[in-house]
């Protein structure tokens, strides 16, 4: 008998109820009752549809961050928050930690938030506990304890979730002078003290969450996991250590020999290791594998799966669990919401059939459970059913695209190289463009104002004809233009009043992509995205941008800046497809913008940007393989760039502050321009492009766009003097750091003419 498991369910509800709790409590329009009474309800209806399953998560409900539960469970707050733990309730507490608390509040609480990061290679951000040497713990086990009662008051068999003692120091930070395992010792007894508790209250097993097993652990962390686990395993609860993500490789042997009663791995992306495991596991522990995707949306090939399942069940026995190769935390929560949509850009039938979320997920492990329990006979029909539904995804021209497959087999080494070195083409643009020193620009986006979204939304109900919509965006455009004209910036951009979200506007205007109406997935706290769905070969029916900025162009003298995004970001940005690799979508991704490129070039456009904020984000949880993607992602950055003559300026632009580890890289994309995230680092930021000597130009942004004040002239003035200390003066751009969507005008306005002010005064002193 294999048992079927759940890793963890997403907690944002189907319609994303938790979202609008949290942020009508936070806005005060509710009360802290009425958002927990709402979060007990998502947590019912959670259980309630995993009720078919042999064990079920608690605890993986979270308010806001299960990292930040964990440090609450385990009374470690930042000093900042717990010296103001006698001002307001435990609830106020944790938004504090997760969210700030700005000096306008009357109660003078303020503080400012935990640093957030992001949860291994998803893009779900955790609260970062934060270690010092004075950190001490405290057990605070009510919240696990009352989710364990509720959920068998519910009648469920719960399965407490926690995060494991060495992973939680993994993913804290300490400061200067402290090690993170130094806190280890102090850490295990309350982990002892909570599983004896859980044991009391009738939990027969907990899921111990150790995915840092999947990384490259030093010397020092093995030996944790091996203290860790041999202090616990006195304790009553069977724990299940769970890994996922990525392979063991050589962790393997330790994570198998670490003193507990189960293992779960990732069968998804450790498939290879799976046998070497089912080996190497002592004959008395569970092995739960992860065999359905936990972080794609794609239906899993259930009669493959058995195949390669059904040795392993002869072997194992009782001693198997399935589950989800991770917590379904990561991808949306029921398709069944797709089909009751009417709206004109619902998914269609046949792309359904494709897709499972989070519910149907849960479906497939049962299935498989019940075919390895009762025989394939036994679900013969849902077999087929599904062997269909591949079939038909596997054979579809919506997904093959032969001209697209020939395109990318006809992609020459040419394709990744500009006709001439940076030297050389950046004299052609100066003779070309006649920028001042310092020139000024902006990094795409101006404010999105209500009347804006308006507009966009009214076209999508078709409340708007496409004439009216284009005079419409077209008035945005001009009014960006006569803007910018007036402060007197160098080089223009149009404003992107027409797109909602840079990625889905391109996707919305290339084949092979499509577009969920429910798909919500938490990135954090209230936050939640809706990644478009890559799903077949990518074409470009027709140019994407071109109208819009040749509009714009013709508005001006000034140089008008094209605004594309990247194919590593939209890659990055979307779920892709599980058929073929990363690589080879996003090269298909690279050839449709090489194409706008060229076109935006051909229509008289000699400045264009091409967006990769989420180039980092793709880099694999192992820094082995960091340059294999690294490779790859920047060759395909380079098609979509380097078809242009040298006369034509490509600017780049990156919103995060850490190259250290990738300047290389950044440097092999070789973009006349980059423009980076630099004005909180003081442009300490640039030391490494200068340690590097970078070679090309840098526009460090100089002002903080997510804040709405007004960064002074001086203050720019200043920051751009640091980076000319590493950077000659004539490399460098004037620009704010991100951006400018999300501010208002009154607030972009003086900030660009202070901006533009600066830019003189350094002119006028050079
Ligand atoms: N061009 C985009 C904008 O200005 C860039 C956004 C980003 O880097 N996140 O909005
Ligand atoms: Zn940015």
């Amino acid at each position: 008998m294999a048992l079927i498991h759940n890793l963890g369910f997403p907690r944002i509800g189907a319609n994303r109820e938790l979202k609008f709790a949290q942020e009508a409590f936070w806005k005060g329009e509710q009360t802290a009752e009425q958002l927990l009474a709402r979060a007990q309800g998502i947590r019912q209806m959670n259980w309630q549809q995993q009720s078919a399953l042999d064990f079920v998560p608690v605890g993986d409900f979270s308010l806001y961050d299960q990292v930040l539960d964990m440090s609450f469970t385990l009374g470690h707050l930042p000093e900042r928050v717990a010296a103001l733990s006698h001002k307001g309730s435990e609830l106020d507490q944790y938004f504090r930690v997760a969210r700030g608390r700005s000096a306008h509040d009357t109660d003078c609480s303020c503080v400012h938030a935990g640093e957030m990061t992001k949860w291994f290679d998803t893009n779900y951000h955790y609260i970062v506990p934060e270690l010092s040497a004075e950190t001490r713990f405290s057990l605070n086990p009510e919240r696990l304890l009352s989710q364990l009662a509720e959920a068998q008051q519910q009648g469920i068999n719960a399965k407490p979730v926690i995060i494991g003692p060495v992973t939680y120091l993994w993913l804290s930070k300490s400061q200067e002078g402290s090690h993170r395992l130094d806190h280890l010792a102090q850490l295990l007894p309350l982990y002892s003290e909570l599983l004896e508790k859980l044991a009391e209250a009738g939990a027969e097993w907990v899921q111990i969450d150790e995915p840092a097993l999947v990384t490259e652990l030093d010397a020092d962390w093995k030996r944790a996991f091996e203290q860790a686990y041999h202090q616990l395993k006195a304790n009553r609860p069977k724990l299940l250590l769970a890994t996922y993500f990525g392979t063991l490789q050589d962790n393997l042997q330790l994570a198998c020999n670490l003193p507990v009663a189960g293992l779960h791995i990732d069968a998804v992306r450790g498939r290879a290791e799976v046998n070497t495991v089912v080996d190497w596991l002592p004959a008395h522990k569970v092995l739960s594998v992860g065999v359905v995707d936990g972080r794609n949306i794609w239906k899993t090939d259930l009669t493959r799966a058995l195949d390669w399942l059904e040795p392993i069940a002869d072997k194992l026995g009782e001693r198997l669990w399935l589950a989800p190769s991770c917590s379904l935390l990561h991808v949306p929560v029921d398709l069944d919401s797709e089909r009751q949509t009417n709206s004109l850009r619902a998914l269609d039938p046949e792309l359904l059939n494709w897709l499972a979320f989070a519910k149907q997920k849960l479906a497939e492990v049962q299935l498989l459970g019940r075919a390895i329990n009762e025989g394939r006979a036994s679900v013969a029909d849902a077999l087929a059913e599904n062997r269909a539904a591949i079939i038909s995804r596997r054979l579809s021209d919506r997904v093959h695209n032969s001209a697209v497959k020939a395109a990318v087999g006809g992609i020459l080494s040419s394709f990744g190289h500009r006709q001439s070195p940076y030297v050389e083409r950046i004299a052609k643009q100066a003779q070309h463009l006649k920028l001042p020193l310092y020139p000024t620009t902006t990094i795409g986006s101006f404010p999105q104002t209500a009347e804006i979204r308006k507009t966009r939304q009214a076209y999508k109900q078709h409340n708007l004809t496409e004439a009216e919509y284009r005079r419409n965006i077209q008035a945005e455009i001009e009014r960006a233009v006569l803007e910018q004209e007036k402060l007197g910036l160098d080089v223009l951009v149009h404003g992107e009043a027409e797109r909602n979200d840079m990625v889905e506007y391109f996707g919305e205007q290339l084949q092979g992509y499509a577009f969920s109406q429910f798909g919500w997935v938490q990135s954090y706290g209230s936050r939640c995205v809706k990644p478009p769905i890559l799903f077949g070969d990518i074409s470009r029916p027709k140019a994407m941008t071109v109208e819009w900025t040749t509009y714009a162009q013709s508005l001006t003298d000034k140089p008008m800046k094209g605004m594309l995004t990247g194919p590593v970001t939209i890659l990055n940005w979307s779920f892709v497809r599980d058929d073929q690799p990363r690589k080879e979508s996003c090269l298909q991704l690279a050839l449709a913008i090489r194409q706008e490129v060229l076109d935006l070039e051909a229509a008289g456009v000699n400045v264009i940007q091409i967006d990769e904020a989420a180039l980092r984000e793709g880099l694999p949880l192992r820094r082995a393989e960091w340059q294999q993607y690294l490779d790859w992602a920047i060759h395909c950055f380079r098609i979509s760039a380097n078809g242009v003559q040298d006369e034509t300026q490509i600017h780049t632009h990156m919103c995060y502050s850490e190259f250290n580890d990738i300047i290389e890289a950044i440097a092999q994309m070789d973009a006349d321009v980059i423009t980076i995230e630099t004005s909180r680092s003081n442009m300490e930021l640039l030391d490494v492009f200068e340690a590097f000597e970078y070679p090309n130009e840098i526009g460090p942004g100089v002002y903080d766009i997510h804040s709405p004040n007004i960064p002074t002239t001086a203050q720019m003035v200043n920051l751009m003097q640091q980076a000319a200390t590493r950077i000659p003066a004539q490399r460098l751009w004037v620009n704010p750091d991100c951006g400018l969507k999300t501010r208002q005008w009154e607030e972009v306005i003086p900030a660009l003419e202070n901006m533009i002010a600066a830019a003189q005064q350094l002119r006028a002193s050079a």
